[in-house]
């Protein structure tokens, strides 16, 4: 069976590579030629289940385990207690995994075949016909193949080609992340959060040492839309510096690290989900990844989301090799009521305030 997927983020590369090590031909499209452009942390969450998820993928696994760093150590901190509570991490695959996004597309990208992504692709019509599907794309250009799998994030393009609404909602908090210089701070696995019991404010956590050995820490700040919007210092152009205020009360250490980060490499953005779909399968294609169910980041577990929803397909089409469509129809079935629960819960923790890992 030839499988396209739309989209080379940590999703449809997961996905490419769990459909490949099952025997199945796949291509991914990419509108970008540039995989690593931005570079962040990663917590990839025990509740992420990852050692089912990884089952078969025995070279993929280990390459991410000797370059992710198990969480050892979470510090939670409220406004009230600077000092505070500090919860010991036991080690092994069910650890959380902390890790930079570029090392963990990289990792994907080498474990696929030679040539299975295609950048430079904007994807311009999708077209259905006896069981069929065509990708149209740049300079009359397509792809034609049995399944096609949309995993083209929260922006999914693939969404509109199909007709599909999907409002994003913003859920009011703008983010700051970066990746810092830091050799004494968060060492060893440390994860921070700072904030009170309705507010999450920074998460900060180590992401090991960088290709040139330099010691690195992942921050990111959320900051109230309205607080943005009220603040003169906020850059218009770059929407690089953060409102008058934004790192007041945190420690002189993590405020130091985060005003010494390169501006050129701080990521912003606004924190963003959307309703439920109501299907996740549209004929021969398939959405899955943010494409699919976008979420507040409060309990990180957007890539092991993805993840999932790649086993979940996977198996489905294992179960019905010979009839895609109760494959698909199987697979709607197993995950849509999952991903709903996912998308509900992290709604609701983010309206009482991010609790989780970001
Ligand atoms: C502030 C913040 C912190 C987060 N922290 C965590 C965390 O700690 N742990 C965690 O698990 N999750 C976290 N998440 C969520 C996580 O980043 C996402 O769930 C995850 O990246 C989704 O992966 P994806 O592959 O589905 O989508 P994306 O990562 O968005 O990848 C989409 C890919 O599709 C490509 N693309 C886009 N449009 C097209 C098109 N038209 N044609 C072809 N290709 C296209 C893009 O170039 C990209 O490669 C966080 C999110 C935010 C906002």
């Amino acid at each position: 069976m030839q499988i396209g997927v739309v989209g080379a983020g940590v999703t449809g590369l997961f996905t490419a590579l769990v459909l490949q090590q099952r025997g199945y031909q796949v291509t991914v499209f990419d509108t970008t030629n540039r995989p690593y452009s931005a570079d962040y942390g990663l917590c990839l969450s025990p509740a992420a289940q990852l050692t089912p998820l990884l089952s078969g993928l025995v070279d993929f696994t280990q390459a991410l385990l000797k370059a992710g760093l198990s969480q050892s150590e979470t510090l939670f901190f409220d406004a009230d207690s600077i000092h505070g509570n500090r919860t010991e991490s036991t080690a092994g695959l069910i650890t959380p995994l902390l890790i930079r996004s570029s090392t963990l597309l990289g990792l994907l990208r080498a474990s696929l075949r030679p040539g299975t992504v295609v950048p430079d692709v904007v994807p311009q019509g999708i077209h259905q016909q006896h069981g069929l599907v065509e990708l149209e794309y740049s300079a009359h250009r397509s792809w034609h193949g049995e399944l096609l799998l949309a995993a083209d994030g929260l922006h999914s393009r693939t969404l509109d080609l199909l007709e599909v609404e999907r409002p994003l909602i913003d859920l009011g908090q703008r983010f700051w992340r970066a990746l810092a210089e830091d050799d004494s701070l968060l060492r060893g696995g440390a994860l921070h959060r700072y904030g009170s019991q309705d507010t999450l404010r920074l998460t900060a956590f180590d992401v090991g040492p960088d290709s040139c050995g330099c010691e690195q820490t992942h921050w990111c700040l959320f900051i109230a839309s309205s607080a943005v919007r009220g603040s003169s210092r906020l850059d218009s152009v770059t929407q690089r510096s953060f409102p008058r205020g934004a790192l007041q009360g945190l420690p002189e250490s993590i405020v130091q690290m985060i005003q010494s980060t390169d501006p050129s490499t701080v990521m912003t953005g606004r924190i963003m989900d959307a309703e439920p779909l109501n299907q996740l399968v549209y004929g021969n294609v398939a959405v899955l990844g943010d494409a699919a169910h976008p979420m507040a980041p409060t309990q990180a577990r957007g890539v092991s989301s993805g993840f999932e929803d790649a086993v979940e397909l996977a198996d489905s089409l294992d179960r019905h090799r010979h009839d895609l469509a109760a494959a698909l129809g199987d697979f709607q079935q197993r995950r849509l009521p999952v991903v709903k629960q996912q998308q509900r819960l992290s709604r609701q923790e983010q309206g009482v305030g991010c609790s989780g890992s970001a």
